[in-house]
């Protein structure tokens, strides 16, 4: 497939932030040149804003058929009352329709790579490969039954999901011990072991809550981050998902190690996790910060315009300081830095990346007129302004239409999910 992008305002989120008007050529799945090209094209996109797709590095994809269930309550009784009770439930079948309808909202929502965590991950990742959307794909390991294996054959299922998934073009493995309230140190010690053994990625939470710092201190007299440390697991491949109560000895032993900080702000804030992921001072240490929008059911949406805006929002009113995150940085969060963590080839739009590329329409009343390019991607943005997406060089979305997917019968699908899920 090859596709031209003609007369575009083109944020190259390239190292000197460049804002070029041009035309982009898509062959593949690269970028293959960038200026002023007259070519023909199986598809031409015209006058849009063009950006690196966007990077959504925390997430439960499934969790869409949870959304809106159990709204308005503390973390423990949403997640005892609403959450497990209704997870215990999910089949295979419901994780692939719920996992589609994750993709088709990030996709209409300009992301294009994903980073989730939670359990049928061979159904979400056959799902990833099915839509065509890149997916770092977190195998869960937890210290009790799942709904899809008894909690001993998750380390052997873990190994056997790495090596089936190991050089795909779009999917990549990634270990994902869920957290150290849920895992005990031998688990965590094995997630280590298999992570090394094939060169994984590992994907934890780390202190979201203020109970949860205070359970683990009490289990184990060490706070979340010791305990990932003290177990082999603060490595320079190791994604760090909320850090909403970490100190500044935190802050800067995160730094050190080169692992990377994934802030949720919306679903920090809708749980009403109080710690605010302490931004500036991890900016300050130079930490790999990213951006997550978390599950559905806890956000509600998955939508990274959303999750930038907030960042930048958060922080401003919580510092009294309106300078003090700003939209570039905000944008690099979403694009830049994962890519980058990740070493993706892409995040930005230069010859030779690959084609992870979102095309926005930007004649519409929230963005216009057009100060500051910039400025309207983190604070003006609306998911609909979103036009074309292409990923690995395939046009997924072209004026504001699935290619690959039948929409409708997903709806359907979701919604017999729902009732089935319901049901007793
Ligand atoms: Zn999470």
């Amino acid at each position: 497939m090859s596709i031209l992008i003609k007369d575009s305002i083109i944020v190259t989120q390239n190292v000197s932030n460049e804002i070029i008007r041009g035309d982009i050529y898509i062959e593949d799945n690269k970028i293959v040149e960038i200026g002023k090209i007259n070519i023909e094209a199986d598809f031409v996109i015209r006058n849009r804003i063009v950006i690196p797709g966007l990077i959504n590095m925390h997430t439960h994809l499934p969790m869409t058929l949870l959304r809106g269930y159990g709204d308005d309550l503390p973390l423990e009784e949403w997640l005892t009352t609403r959450i497990w009770p209704i997870e215990a439930k999910l089949k295979a079948e419901h994780i692939a329709i719920g996992t589609k309808l994750a993709f088709m909202e990030m996709v209409r929502s300009g992301t294009t790579c994903c980073n989730d965590m939670y359990f049928f991950e061979d159904v979400i990742a056959n799902e990833a490969k099915k839509f065509g959307i890149r997916c770092y794909a977190g195998f869960s390991l937890i210290d009790f039954d799942t709904p899809e294996m008894k909690r001993e054959c998750l380390p052997s299922e873990c190994e056997n999901f790495i090596k089936k998934w190991k050089n795909d073009e779009l999917v990549e493995p990634v270990v994902a011990p869920h957290s150290t309230y849920a895992c005990s140190p031998e688990t965590l010690q094995k997630a280590k072991e298999i992570a090394e053994k094939y060169n994984c990625f590992i994907h934890i939470h780390c202190s979201e809550t203020r109970y949860e710092v205070y359970d683990v201190l009490n289990k184990y007299g060490k706070r979340p981050l010791q305990q990932i440390k003290d177990n082999g697991l603060l490595t320079e491949k190791t994604m760090l998902a909320h850090c909403g109560w970490i100190t500044k000895e935190e802050v800067k032993e995160i730094a050190l190690a080169n692992a990377c900080v994934i802030h949720n702000p919306v679903s920090n804030m809708k749980l009403a996790t109080g710690g605010y992921t302490p931004l500036p001072e991890l900016m300050e240490a130079n930490a790999i910060i990213t951006l997550g929008t978390d599950g559905a059911a806890s956000n509600n949406k998955l939508d990274m315009f959303e999750t930038m805006k907030f960042t930048a929002l958060i922080h401003k009113h919580h510092r009294w300081d309106a300078s003090i995150v700003k939209a570039q940085e905000v944008l690099d969060m979403a694009t830049v830095n994962p890519a980058g963590f990740l070493e993706l080839n892409a995040g930005c739009i230069e010859e030779g990346k690959l084609a992870d590329i979102v095309c926005i329409d930007y004649k519409a009343p929230n963005l216009t007129p057009l100060h500051n390019v910039i400025s309207h991607l983190v604070y003006a943005m609306d998911a609909h302004n979103v036009s074309d997406v292409i990923i690995n060089g395939k046009l997924i979305l072209h004026e504001r239409k699935f290619l690959n997917i039948d929409e409708e019968k997903v709806y359907e699908e979701a919604e017999k999910a729902k009732e089935d899920l319901l049901s007793e």
